[in-house]
């Protein structure tokens, strides 16, 4: 028998039970090893006979007078007494007709189950009973529950788990041994032991840490070699120019914060190295990232190289193109700047080409469409990736590969992402925390509504529209669904239209629509020809209209609070003081959750609270957690995660060598391509 032999080697696993295993994932020895308990059921207090209460227990006893009858048809009982030093207590199991016949009178048991009141008498109810002789698995222990399926149960699982014991406890080790000392940790053979069949408590947490240690060491030691790899990279300098630097600030309309400033510095110390940058800014919506971006693009266009500018949306990018040829106008760069998204006609577009590939254009703004294979790169230096998180790995890569070789690369995230967090997720790169707001901003207000007051609501938004605001009405569904009670964007608007905002100019907007309806209905909001925007998630990726300052989010209970940060962030960008609305989907008390998110307006804080309550998937979706394959860790542990992290980095330090240690390796590599952004 060997890790990698079929389930089917084992004893009592046929074919049958081969295809239910195989239900779970479940094909190898190894991967029952590897299939970990779901959860465990603690059955480890032997009580004496005379001691036990209702409820579970598990006493040790020998068993006489076991004998079974049919009460009426179908209906089987088997009864027997067991007996300790203390005393003596009946037991009884439904329908296991052949029960009788396999409890051998006058041995020790150990038994367990559910001691209750039946037909007047008390007993202990369908126990599982073990010879005290063998190595018990469902009785007097901490037992573990699996996933089970259709007619595979955990009981099942265990007595197949068991087979594997002895060679489990042969596994070798699968960390450095001075890894395991310096984190006090129990070894793979005793953990793998642990976490299916624990021998007490301490045990079990002993090994849930050895295991969530490995898994977060891992990712990391994943990431650190990705990003050591990337800074073994050629990348040409870009020396830092100071009247550059000072031109451009001289001409913003505003002073940049502290925190920008020591960002844009970082950024600076890693343009000025022979490898490449790999930055992440992470920042609040309207946390001014476009311009430390920009002073980032001023020094590399100062040295005569391209930058290319990725955005999510065809707006934004508009925008983007619109606010760098601005700010870049004192530096007299203004001229290098287009644009190039796919709803340009095929005219623009080769022009546009013909610009890039003969370096006229060399700061290229654009969507997706900057991937495509006709975009011919004429020195390109400077990547910047704008709302990283809506951009998947490959197509990152490939915006990156127009360079030819690694470029300086930097990553522009509106998502607040817990530092813990990013620390795992994003390991690979420097990160610099946008955390300081713009000074003079008015926090925006923000007010849970219950549908009670939706009328009085309307009358002080109407009284704003009257004055000249703009409001956007977010909606969590598109089109009206089985779900009744959830506000979908169609209807909404096709309410509003008829009755509360029937004077007013409405448009609808929503990810299923082309991008040229999307374009225009969004410039016409932005020219004010539309008062109200009746839309979904699609407007959170950052479009500026400072002239809408009314947010109504309908059903705002299914957003998650990072995501009403995100959506809020749209409003309050002029001088208007800004209204969010949360209208609940009924008049219940709204939860603690939502309740926060009218307190704070520091996403990093929701972030956060969003990381405890809903785990990580809720705030960052596009990377699966599943894919990073953390079973036993938690992402909130944020001692764990620091602890994984610099044990990783000792490894590198202590130069050790990853082809010895296999089963590391070979985890290593699959972790590298999941978390690598490049
Ligand atoms: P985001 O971080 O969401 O991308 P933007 O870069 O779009 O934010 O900036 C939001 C707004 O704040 C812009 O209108 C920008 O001009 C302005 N802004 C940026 N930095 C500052 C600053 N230091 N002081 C005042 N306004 C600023
Ligand atoms: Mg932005």
């Amino acid at each position: 028998m060997q890790l990698d032999s079929d389930i089917r080697y084992l004893k009592g696993v046929g074919e049958v039970m081969a295809k239910q295993f195989a239900q779970l994932g479940i094909y190898t020895i190894n991967s029952l090893i590897e299939n970990y308990p779901r959860k465990y059921e603690d059955f480890s207090v032997i009580s004496p006979v005379n001691r036990i209460k209702p409820g579970i227990v598990t006493i040790k006893a020998t068993i006489q007078h076991a004998a079974g009858h049919y009460v009426r048809r179908g209906m089987h009982i088997t009864e027997a007494i067991a007996t300790d030093t203390n005393g003596s207590v009946r037991l009884v199991w439904f329908n296991q007709p052949y029960r009788a016949k396999t409890l051998k009178n006058d041995w020790e048991y150990f038994i367990s189950g559910t001691f209750e009141m039946s037909h007047q008498r008390f007993a202990i109810m369908n126990p599982s009973v073990e010879l005290v002789s063998e190595f018990p698995i469902n009785t007097a222990r901490i037992r573990p529950i699996y996933h089970e399926t259709k007619g595979l149960t955990s009981r099942q699982i265990r007595s197949v788990f068991k087979q594997v014991l002895p060679l489990i406890r042969d596994i070798p080790e699968t960390l450095p041994t001075w890894l395991i000392q310096d984190q006090h940790l129990i070894s793979y053979a005793a953990a793998l032991e642990g976490i299916h069949l624990p021998a007490d408590n301490q045990i079990l947490s002993k090994a849930q840490e050895r295991l969530g240690f490995e898994e977060v060491f891992s990712l990391s030691l994943a990431s650190l070699l990705n990003k050591y790899e990337i800074k073994n990279e050629y990348a040409p300098k870009v020396p830092f120019d100071e009247l550059t630097a000072k031109t451009f600030v001289k001409h913003l309309p505003f002073k940049l914060t502290n925190t920008q400033r020591k960002i844009i510095w970082q950024i600076y110390l890693d343009l000025q190295k022979n490898h490449p940058m790999n930055r992440l800014v992470e920042g609040d919506v309207g946390s001014g990232k476009t311009v430390v971006a920009a002073m980032a693009a001023v020094m590399v266009l100062q040295q005569n190289h391209q930058v290319a500018f990725m955005a999510p949306t065809e707006i934004l990018a508009s925008q983007h193109a619109e606010t760098l040829t601005k700010l870049l106008q004192p530096l007299g760069f203004s001229q290098s700047v287009g644009l190039l998204v796919g709803s340009m006609n095929k005219d623009q577009k080769r022009r546009a080409h013909l610009a890039i590939n003969t370096g006229k254009m060399r700061f290229i703004v654009g969507t997706h469409t900057l991937i495509q294979e006709k975009v011919a790169m004429n020195n390109l230096e400077l990547v910047i990736i704008d709302e990283q998180h809506r951009f998947g790995v490959e197509q990152r890569k490939s915006l990156i590969a127009k360079a030819g070789h690694m470029p300086h690369t930097l990553y522009l995230s509106a998502t607040p992402i817990p530092r813990s967090l990013a620390l795992t997720l994003y390991g690979e790169l420097d990160i610099s925390i946008l955390d300081e707001k713009p000074v003079g901003r008015l926090p925006i207000h923000t007010e849970i509504c219950s549908p009670n007051s939706r009328k009085q609501i309307y009358k002080k938004i109407i009284h704003d529209l009257k004055a000249g605001r703009q409001m956007f009405v977010v909606c969590p569904l598109i089109v009206e669904s089985e779900f009744h009670h959830i506000q979908s964007a169609e209807e909404v608007y096709k309410n509003l239209s008829k009755h509360d905002f029937k004077e007013f100019k409405i448009g609808l907007l929503h990810g299923q629509m082309k991008a040229e309806a999307k374009n225009l209905i969004m410039q016409s909001f932005i020219d004010h020809q539309i008062d109200i925007l009746v839309t979904t998630t699609v407007i959170e990726v950052g479009v500026d209209v400072p002239n809408a300052s009314i947010m109504l989010i309908e059903n705002a209970e299914h957003f998650g609070l990072a995501q009403i940060h995100q959506l809020r962030g749209r409003i309050g960008r002029g001088v208007e003081q800004g209204y969010c609305y949360l209208m609940m989907g009924d008049s219940k008390a709204p939860s603690p959750r939502i309740r926060a998110i009218e307190r704070s307006n520091d996403g990093f804080q929701l972030a956060e609270l969003d990381l405890q309550l809903r785990g990580p998937g809720a705030i960052y979706g596009t990377l699966q957690h599943g894919q990073l394959d953390l079973r036993i860790a938690k992402l909130t542990d944020s001692k764990l995660i620091a602890r994984a992290r610099s044990a990783a980095q000792k490894f590198i330090d202590n130069n050790e060598d990853l082809e010895k240690f296999n089963h590391l390796e070979e985890r290593i590599k699959k972790l590298r391509t999941i978390t690598n952004l490049n």
